[in-house]
């Protein structure tokens, strides 16, 4: 097998990752300090219109949009822990046109309809910027688009292939370091309107202030513990009963209340440090004007960013699923693939030996075996279901909560009738079957980052089938 450029050009200063890690703190950077407002526990037996189960991006939106369409609606926001606690308040904060999960992966999953699903997610993104702007929110909103990065030389052509001219421009190794110094860049491609950078906590704050104002109750401490439904839908709660005409689930990588549901998505554990901020001299040595997010080119990638006062976020590369698809706060800390990531943040910017990353964190991702999101009806359209973002929902979850919608309310919308919206993908296998495919799906991918990029015979089987996995 090959060496990666993170095996061949390892940093060597002794103590270095050690010393870097050793004063980050865990939890989330984007979750500390923010204000946000807080919401009692549901209690007593009250009845809605519409409940919505989860209070993350897809959640927020839902509600919120439920109460624009209809101001007079009684909407109420049932979320077990803390409004944005999970995968919306712990993420890298790319917010992305692409509601495939990529170029490569829409022309393989909906090719017929891709221009049409790239239209709409460009429109989402724009009326997410749009929706920024005019309530004035406060969630660091930069559209500075993204730039895909070559460490490889097999991934040189892929990048000048994946060049279609608008708004992208195609860097080869000396210009790419001309936009953000890395030694081990050999090409880069930037585009320009495809992504915006949030800060997602901040994001969710807003929502979450946004759907008060609004009219939502939204009650935190508050697991939705069942569903039934007769005439009307019943949610149980650990402290009382909540009746309601429609619900929404949006519980994203946490078990669904609908059973149907449960294998179509595997949580999986992507983790992220972040630096202190950069000083002067520092952001000076990588350059970044642009500030674009940026991904390296591997089927394990990173991801990385500035934040608003110079730090870099950089997360990404491992994919941990654990047996049983269990999500325990415990695995949100994970020495092993820290240690892997700063010697990769090192590799990538050895001039910034010195700088020490300030927080750790995971966060858990609904995997799907189409790595898109995917939409789910229940007892007459009662019910509805949005899950399975594969680690790319800061702004899909915005599209996907306007499907739930149209579906709630019997409308037959461009939406509704994408093959996007329409199909569902084939489910997870259980137990030991997931975790034995996952490890060895992960393990032929990590090999063909090792081969030039081949697939394997197991990667074209699953490729060949629709079947797949991914972070
Ligand atoms: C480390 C990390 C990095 C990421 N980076 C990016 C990125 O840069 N760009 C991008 O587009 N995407 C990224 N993602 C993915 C993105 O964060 C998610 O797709 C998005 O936040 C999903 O939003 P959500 O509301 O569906 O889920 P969540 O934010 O997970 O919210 C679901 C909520 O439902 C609640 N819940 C679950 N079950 C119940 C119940 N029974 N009753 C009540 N409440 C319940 C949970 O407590 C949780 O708050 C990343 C994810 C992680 C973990």
């Amino acid at each position: 097998m090959n060496t990666t450029i993170f095996e061949r050009s390892t940093p060597i200063a002794p103590g270095l990752i050690n010393d870097a890690l050793s004063s980050s703190k865990p939890g989330s950077f984007w979750l500390e300090d923010l204000g946000s407002p807080t919401f009692a526990r549901y209690a007593g037996d009250a009845s809605y219109d519409l409940v919505v189960v989860g209070g993350g991006y897809t959640g927020l939106w839902t509600a919120l949009q439920a109460k624009q369409r209809n101001p007079g609606a009684r909407v109420a926001l049932l979320e077990a822990k803390t409004i944005g606690c999970a995968a919306s308040g712990r993420n890298g904060g790319f917010c992305e046109s692409t509601l495939t999960h990529g170029e490569s992966n829409g022309e393989s999953r909906f090719p017929e309809e891709l221009a049409q699903l790239d239209r709409l997610g460009a429109e989402n993104l724009d009326e997410i910027e749009r929706t920024v702007a005019e309530s004035g929110w406060d969630c660091d909103f930069e559209r500075t688009g993204s730039l895909a990065v070559a460490t490889e030389e097999y991934q040189i052509d892929e990048l000048r292939a994946a060049h279609d001219g608008e708004n992208e421009l195609f860097f080869d190794a000396d210009d790419i370091r001309a936009q953000l110094n890395s030694p081990s860049y050999l090409a880069g491609l930037w585009s320009k309107r495809a992504t915006a950078m949030i800060h997602p906590g901040k994001l969710a704050r807003e929502l979450a202030i946004a759907c008060a104002a609004a009219g939502v109750d939204l009650f935190e401490k508050s697991p939705a513990l069942g569903l039934d439904v007769s005439d009307v839908a019943t949610i149980r709660t650990g402290h009382g009963t909540i009746t309601a005409d429609r619900v929404a689930l949006a519980t994203n990588a946490f078990p669904s209340l609908l059973k149907r549901f449960q294998l179509h998505t595997v949580p999986v554990y992507d983790y992220v440090l972040m630096t202190e901020p950069l000083s002067a001299a520092q952001l000076a040595s990588v350059g970044w004007g642009n500030r674009q997010g940026v991904a390296d080119t591997g089927n394990q990638f990173h991801y990385y960013r500035l934040t608003a006062d110079n730090r870099i976020l950089w997360g990404g590369y491992d994919a941990i699923y654990h047996y049983g698809g269990r999500i325990r706060p415990e695995y949100d800390d994970r020495r092993e693939t820290f240690e892997k990531l700063a010697s990769h943040f090192f590799t990538t910017f050895p001039q910034l030996e010195g700088l020490r990353f300030s927080h750790r964190w995971g966060g858990v991702i609904d995997t799907s075996t189409r790595f898109c999101a995917f939409f789910g009806r229940a007892f007459g359209g009662r019910v509805s279901y949005a899950a399975g973002f594969t680690g790319l929902g800061v702004a899909a979850t915005r599209f996907a909560a306007n499907v739930m919608l149209d579906h709630l309310a019997g409308l037959e919308t461009e939406r509704t009738s994408l093959k996007m919206v329409r199909s569902i993908p084939l489910p997870f296998p259980p137990e030991p079957a997931a975790y034995l495919g996952v490890q060895a799906t992960r393990w032929a991918l990590n090999r063909a980052d090792h081969n030039d990029g081949k697939r394997n015979l197991l990667l074209k089987t699953l490729d060949a089938a629709g079947l797949g996995f991914d972070s």
